[in-house]
C-alpha cells in the first residue's frame, strides 16, 4: 500500500500549531464562561450574558479552525493511490458534517423561535447536501474501500495462519515457511510433517472401500 502521506515534521508542523490554537480557544471559552462576572454581565434583555458570548466566540473559533485544518490537511495528502485519494476527498465532507452539527448546537440557544424555524431548515439542507457529497466520494472511491477491506482481511488471515503454525513447545506463532521457532528454536518440521502424513493416510483409508464397492 502506498504511504498515506510523507510524515515530514516541517511539512506538517502547522497542524500542531492549529491543534494548540483549537485547544486554547476551547479552554478560554470554558474557563471564562464559568467566571461569575461573565455570567452576571447581562447582554440586552434576552437573558444572555457575557458568558454566552464568550462561549459562542471561543467554540465558534475552534469549529472554524477545525474546519480549516481538516481542509488544509486533506489538500496536503497527495491523491497518488486509492486510499490516499479517499482521505484527500473524504476528509472535507466528514469534517463539514461534524462542524455543521456543532455550529447549530452552538448558535441555536441565541435564536428566537421564528429564527429557529428558518435556521434549522437551512442546516437540514446543508447537512443533507454534505451527506450526498460524502456518499458520492465513497461511491467514486469504492476501490479504496475494497482495497482497505482486503488489506485488513489479508492481515487477519496471515495472523490466523501464524497462530495455526504455533510452536508446540512455547506457543509462539510462526510463519508457514519457518523450520524452527523464532522464539525458542524448537524444530517446527516435526509437527508439520505429522500433519502432512495425516492427509494421505485418510485418503488411503477412504480409497479401499471405494475399490471394494466397485469390485462388488
Ligand atoms: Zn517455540
Amino acid at each position: 500500500m502506498a504511504p498515506i502521506a510523507r510524515w515530514d515534521r516541517e511539512e506538517w508542523m502547522w497542524t500542531m500549531r492549529n491543534v494548540v490554537a483549537i485547544l486554547a480557544a476551547v479552554l478560554f471559552a470554558s474557563i471564562l464562561s464559568g467566571v461569575q462576572v461573565f455570567r452576571e454581565a447581562a447582554l440586552g434583555r434576552n437573558g444572555f450574558s457575557a458568558s454566552d458570548a464568550v462561549r459562542l466566540l471561543g467554540y465558534g473559533t475552534a469549529l472554524i479552525l477545525i474546519w480549516i485544518t481538516a481542509w488544509r490537511a486533506a489538500a496536503q495528502i497527495p491523491a497518488t493511490g486509492a486510499v490516499p485519494r479517499l482521505l484527500h476527498e473524504g476528509i472535507p465532507p466528514v469534517v463539514t458534517l461534524l462542524v455543521l452539527s456543532g455550529a447549530y448546537g452552538l448558535i441555536h440557544s441565541f435564536l428566537t423561535d421564528r429564527a429557529v424555524l428558518v435556521v434549522s431548515w437551512v442546516f437540514v439542507l446543508l447537512l443533507l447536501a454534505t451527506a450526498v457529497w460524502l456518499g458520492l466520494v465513497l461511491y467514486t472511491n469504492a476501490e479504496a474501500l475494497v482495497l482497505g477491506a482486503a488489506a485488513i482481511e489479508r492481515r487477519i488471515s496471515e495472523a490466523l495462519k501464524r497462530r495455526a503454525h504455533a510452536c508446540a513447545k512455547c506457543g509462539e506463532p510462526n510463519s508457514e515457511e519457518a523450520k524452527y521457532c523464532t522464539s525458542c528454536g524448537t524444530s517446527l518440521t516435526q509437527s508439520a510433517g505429522s500433519r502432512d502424513d495425516r492427509v494421505p493416510a485418510m485418503t488411503e483409508k477412504k480409497r479401499p472401500p471405494t475399490d471394494a464397492t466397485r469390485a462388488a
